[in-house]
């Protein structure tokens, strides 16, 4: 697994990004166009609440000017069990299946997520898989684990055997904070594409704060304030 920096050998190299429309794949999808010659974005809808996040990953693409393939895995919300497919609960519960997670969890999201990204960019002829998943602000999310990403990238290249085309799966933001998130962001140039556009709110609510749009009282836009803050908090003491 690959962080921040040591990406100098694969420059030459093409990357797939899984983008959402959120802060997270944008300021993955900023550090991938740093680190590899040409970048490409998938992107799921799966009958999400905030399904308005696709638009918006299609804009940040556009904007990027990245190609993005929009694939629909809406069947998803027939098999799991998540508060966060549209028409079903409050996603602030916990989830039917362990109170300990939140109801907004989707069960085997990321796995199916990687899964069918690595099939994509086996037809791109691409191996590395850029993701922006973090375990520092771990909220219950076992898919989002560095544990869980290295397990990935070992099953889905025992499955392949494609050689100089197995996966290599980059996770530029699994140690860092939120506010650490926006640091980068800001390192990266992409800060103000971060804050204005990005959608990461779980109720795909479209006000506008300081930290980004949100309701501000989903677990994603509580964590997204809180990092906010903090990093504004440190850039004034800098
Ligand atoms: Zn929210």
């Amino acid at each position: 697994m690959s962080s921040v920096g040591d990406e100098s050998s694969f420059h030459q190299e093409g990357a797939l990004i899984l983008m959402s429309g959120g802060q997270d794949s944008t300021t993955s999808l900023a550090w991938a166009l740093k680190n590899f010659s040409e970048v490409s974005a998938i992107c799921f809808f799966y009958n999400q609440k905030h399904s308005g996040e696709i638009e918006i990953a299609e804009k940040i693409c556009n904007r990027f000017n990245i190609p993005i393939k929009i694939q629909d895995i809406s069947f998803l919300k027939d098999l799991v069990i998540s508060n966060l497919f549209k028409g079903r609960g409050n996603v602030n519960e916990g989830h039917e299946l362990n109170s300990q997670v939140p109801a907004g969890f989707v069960p085997y999201r990321n796995l199916i997520f990687l899964t069918l990204a690595a099939a994509w960019a086996g037809t791109l002829k691409v191996r590395h898989l850029v993701t922006g998943v973090c375990e520092t602000d771990y909220s219950g999310y076992a898919d989002c684990r560095d544990v869980f990403i290295k397990s990935v990238q070992s099953t889905l290249n025992l499955a392949t055997d494609f050689s100089d085309l197995n996966i290599i799966i980059h996770t530029p933001l699994m140690w860092l904070s939120k506010s650490e998130t926006f640091r980068l962001a800001e390192d990266l140039g992409c800060l103000d594409i971060v804050l204005k556009e990005t959608m990461t709110c779980y109720n795909g609510d479209e006000t506008m704060n300081s930290y980004g749009k949100g309701c501000g009282r989903c677990p994603s836009c509580i964590l997204r304030k809180k990092g906010y803050e903090e990093y504004r908090s440190k850039r004034s003491h800098s």
